[in-house]
């Protein structure tokens, strides 16, 4: 009959809509070899870190940090978080003993293009605020972006990341910045005394809790991780160069802190056999064109731009949203990493889901919202077994730098991708899991790596001569 040819007709069109939808998304599906290959790459990139400072894509940056904390570090501290999306000036202060506590006081300013005179603007408001003009508070500072540091205290802008700008400051010394603009307010003096990745910083607010804690990690804005590496690796690094002893106070010292720049894997194209058209145009329009392709496939800056990639394809290929290409869907930046962790929670019905794409501005049938949720899941996916594979390279490197069969090991964690999405963490964990089953890794969330971690590295490098 004529009724039972329509339905034919539709299912027949249902059925080679799903089979291309399918297509697509399987085109940012990894197998096992493929997360093999991004571990391996990894684990090369690292050695390669190791080696050289020169035009590696995933630098090893050494923090200066020699130990994670034991307690006793007391003492206030200000410390500075400038991350890539708010600045914030923290007062930290931590108690020692049996009142052995951390506490903190903060607020959060906005980030203008004349960079350094602004913090100093805005750390003059805060000591201001908490009454302590006079003080001249040791201060570390959270500066999270790749740093080539040459102590703890010195530590040179490589690039900025995270589609963040600021003029005149790539090639220069941000304590020196920081210095001269303090200097030109001429209002207060600090004794200005750590330049702090945030992944060290998570992971030594991680350690002040956790003894196990070596290694810390940032899925958030953007993707890196740092780990305790033997010292007299590092120290390879900087044959020929003059050795700064500053922050180093013990003759026991074995490892010593370096931060990656993991973004940087697939720099050199080794990534490029994963690396989709979706990935490609994303990259296209990004500030930093070639560079951090693997923190571009990650973290929480590019995901929403990723899917909004592929539904832009699926839509001018008639799959999605009726075909209809609208003003919305060409908009960069519309789908935040906030919607993709809430269209990925199982507790929403569809309707839900096409309410928040409503939000964005786009339009949808309950089946579009179903195939939304697929490309959503098939993107946040990809990124957490990249970064689980990643984690499986730094894991086996430190069981094998201490020629362990079993390593037992923390991660402090922080990052709104890793805090927020419903199953990033989980993904995360299994991978880690399934690529080095020489290791038991635990993940512990960094309550306020940023603020908290920075002055303990603070306290540290000072061991304890600050006042209470
Ligand atoms: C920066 C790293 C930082 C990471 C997480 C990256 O874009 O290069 O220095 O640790 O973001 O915030
Ligand atoms: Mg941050």
């Amino acid at each position: 009959s004529k009724g039972a040819a329509m339905v034919t007709a539709v299912a027949q069109r249902l059925a080679l809509q799903r089979s291309q939808v399918d297509q697509a998304l399987s085109t940012l599906k990894l197998t096992q070899k493929h997360l093999e290959w991004v571990k391996s790459s990894m684990r090369a990139g690292l050695e390669a870190g190791l080696k050289t400072r020169g035009p590696s894509p995933v630098k090893m940056l050494p923090a200066y940090v020699y130990h994670t904390p034991d307690g006793t570090e007391h003492g206030q501290y200000l410390a500075l978080d400038l991350g890539g999306t708010n600045f914030r000036v923290l007062l930290v202060k931590i108690n020692s003993g049996l009142r052995r506590s951390v506490r903190l006081y903060t607020k959060i300013y906005t980030i203008p293009l004349e960079l350094f005179d602004h913090i100093v603007q805005c750390i003059s408001d805060f000591l201001d605020y908490m009454g302590l003009k006079n003080a001249r508070l040791p201060l570390g500072f959270t500066f999270s972006f790749p740093c080539y540091q040459t102590a703890i205290d010195t530590g040179t802008l490589v690039s900025w990341t995270k589609g963040f700008k600021a003029t005149n400051c790539q090639g220069h010394d941000v304590v020196d910045m920081l210095r001269d603009a303090i200097k030109r307010r001429n209002e207060f003096d600090l004794d200005i005394v750590a330049i702090v990745n945030d992944t060290v910083g998570t992971m030594m607010s991680c350690a002040y809790e956790d003894q196990q804690c070596e290694i810390g990690l940032i899925a958030g804005t953007g993707s890196n991780v740092c780990y305790m590496e033997e010292l007299s690796n590092i120290q390879k690094l900087h044959q020929g160069e003059e050795e700064s002893n500053q922050g180093r106070t013990e003759e026991d010292e074995t490892e010593h802190a370096a931060n990656n720049k993991w973004g940087g894997l697939g720099d050199d194209g080794c990534l490029d056999d994963i690396i989709t058209p979706y990935d490609k145009a994303v990259d296209g329009e990004s500030l930093n064109l070639g560079k951090q392709r693997f923190e571009k496939m990650t973290s929480g800056l590019y995901l929403g731009e990723i899917v909004r990639h592929v539904l832009l394809d699926l839509t001018r290929r008639g799959l999605l949203f009726r075909g209809h290409v609208t003003e919305a869907l060409k908009t960069p930046g519309i789908f935040h990493t906030k919607y993709l962790s809430q269209i990925e929670s199982d507790r929403l019905a569809l309707l839900q889901v096409r309410s928040i794409l409503q939000q964005m501005g786009l339009d949808s049938t309950s089946n579009d919202s179903i195939i939304v949720k697929e490309v959503c899941g098939a993107v946040s996916r990809r990124a957490a077994q990249m970064c689980g594979a990643g984690m499986a390279a730094v894991v086996d490197k430190i069981r094998e730098n201490r020629g362990l069969d079993h390593l037992d090991v923390t991660v402090g964690v922080d990052g709104t991708l890793y805090k927020l999405h419903p199953h990033f963490s989980v993904v995360l964990q299994d991978t880690v899991r399934a690529l080095a089953p020489g290791c038991q890794v635990t993940f512990t969330l960094s309550e306020e790596g940023s603020g908290k971690g920075a002055a303990l590295i603070t306290a540290v490098a000072r061991r304890g001569t600050a006042r209470s």
